[in-house]
């Protein structure tokens, strides 16, 4: 997602940097650019107008056009206007009585059911979660929740005898076996409308009188775009909602409704879905997100994970260092880290600066390529992962027979290598060493 907008952002960004000091026409035609691109990628007219006013406002100041790098300048005000307009994150009510009570709403194919579980699942970690099947008039709706909750190891409540349609006795049925197994958080998985019914709102309306909820959460598909929008004010009106959860941000929805469902609807976006599995759920962070549209990677949540693979500040070394002693051995043990850190196609968007590497596509890093060109590498000898220039057409072909690949693949690999060398070395400059160790989330 959000790859249309952030292409069409890194353009204008490069069209405005290559100009030196900056006049009010300079930066009128940035503004229309910037006002296409928000457009284009289905942000409401209105939060497009908005947003443009404020980063106008402070970037026609007399600092920022006489500074020496109003480009620069400019685009640190877009990425923090993106991120006011996202709002500061929202997280999660937890009642200080248990049980809390989580009420999830959503029209039909929104993903209602499967981030019930998702949610369940995130919270297992320091709570005992029930989800509760109240969706009685699909079958396959119970069957549906009950199959993920067993895939999460998830507690499930349904109703007794498959064609059951009392949602009441469910409900009730539901607070009775939470208090005997101590589950903490109920998340009721409520009924599926193709559109908003009367019927619907009564029954939503009757089990929040059973069992209040802390939260009443609409599901909202993100690829709908407008339409996501609309549901939420129409939901919001009817039922008062707490919070919103966004799904398929993993798809290729160009983005809008996720920059702009807070501000046009008042109700804060919580977490967002990234995929189908029942672990593709996260807290929704408008400063991640924000990042990731600027170019600038998810430096917060790389950080993170570099930590939890166990990798050190040691391990990151002066950037000059790197770049004189960067050998095929070093990117080797790059790929095995790489490896510790998860899937790697999530890992690519987060690194600032991958997706200027020519040709680079994050679809191309799965974890396949990583395995063979680990095992590219392995096939060589010492003293080629320390002198790649030395790797001509017999060894090419030779490392492509031992490693079971091809001489394409290694002539990839090996461009691969110079590229990422290229970019240590861009990080030498001035600010290289602060901008490396920030890229890691050290030392900032
Ligand atoms: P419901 O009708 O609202 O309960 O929707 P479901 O939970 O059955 O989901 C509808 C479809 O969307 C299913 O195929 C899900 O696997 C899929 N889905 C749900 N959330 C996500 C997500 O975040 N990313 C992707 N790619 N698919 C999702």
């Amino acid at each position: 997602m959000f790859d249309a907008l952030k292409e069409k952002l890194s353009a204008m960004f490069s069209k405005l940097g290559g100009k030196g000091r900056l006049s009010p026409e300079d930066i009128d035609a940035a503004m229309r650019d910037l006002r296409r691109s928000l457009l284009e990628a289905d942000v409401d007219f209105r939060a497009a107008k908005d947003l443009i006013a404020k980063v106008r406002e402070r970037a026609t100041s007399a600092e920022v056009l006489q500074s020496i790098t109003p480009s620069e300048r400019i685009s640190a005000i877009v990425y923090e206007e993106l991120i006011s307009l996202m709002g500061k994150p929202a997280p999660l009510t937890i009642s200080p009585k248990p049980p809390t009570v989580i009420l999830m709403a959503g029209l039909q194919g929104s993903g209602k059911t499967t981030t019930t579980v998702k949610l369940a699942r995130l919270l297992k970690d320091s709570h005992k979660p029930l989800v509760v099947a109240c969706d009685l008039r699909r079958p396959a709706a119970v069957e549906q929740l009950r199959v993920l909750a067993d895939g999460a190891k998830v507690a499930f409540f349904g109703p007794e005898k498959p064609g059951d349609s009392d949602v009441l006795a469910v409900v009730k049925g539901a607070a009775k076996y939470a208090e005997g197994h101590l589950n903490d958080v109920i998340i009721l998985d409520t009924a599926g409308r193709l559109h908003i019914d009367d019927e619907l709102m009564t029954e939503l309306k009757r089990i929040a009188e059973i069992l209040p909820p802390h939260e009443k959460i609409l599901v909202v598909d993100a690829m709908t775009g407008q339409e996501a929008v609309n549901s939420a004010k129409a939901f919001h009106e009817l039922l008062g909602l707490t919070g919103l959860i966004l799904t398929k941000l993993d798809g290729d929805a160009r983005g809008g409704s996720a920059l702009s469902i807070r501000a046009v609807t008042g109700i804060p976006v919580k977490f967002a879905g990234t995929g189908e599995n029942t672990d593709a759920l996260e807290p929704f962070n408008p400063g991640r997100m924000a990042g990731r549209i600027m170019g600038m990677g998810d430096i917060q949540g790389l950080a993170e994970k570099v930590r939890a693979a166990g990798i050190t500040q040691e391990e990151i070394k002066s950037p000059g260092k790197i770049a004189k002693s960067f050998d095929l051995e070093m990117l080797l043990k790059q790929f095995e880290q790489l490896e510790k850190l998860g899937p790697i196609e999530k890992i690519a968007g987060m690194i600032p600066g991958l997706d200027k590497i020519k040709d680079f596509r994050a679809e191309d890093a799965d974890a396949k390529a990583l395995k063979r060109s680990k095992a590219i590498i392995q096939s060589m000898t010492r003293e080629e992962r320390r002198n790649p220039r030395i790797i001509k057409g017999s060894r090419r072909r030779r490392i492509a027979e031992g490693s079971g690949t091809s001489v394409q693949n290694v002539n990839q690999l090996l461009a691969q290598y110079e590229q990422m060398k290229k970019m240590f070395k861009s990080f030498t400059g001035s600010g290289g060493s602060r901008r490396l160790k920030s890229l890691f989330g050290f030392g900032r």
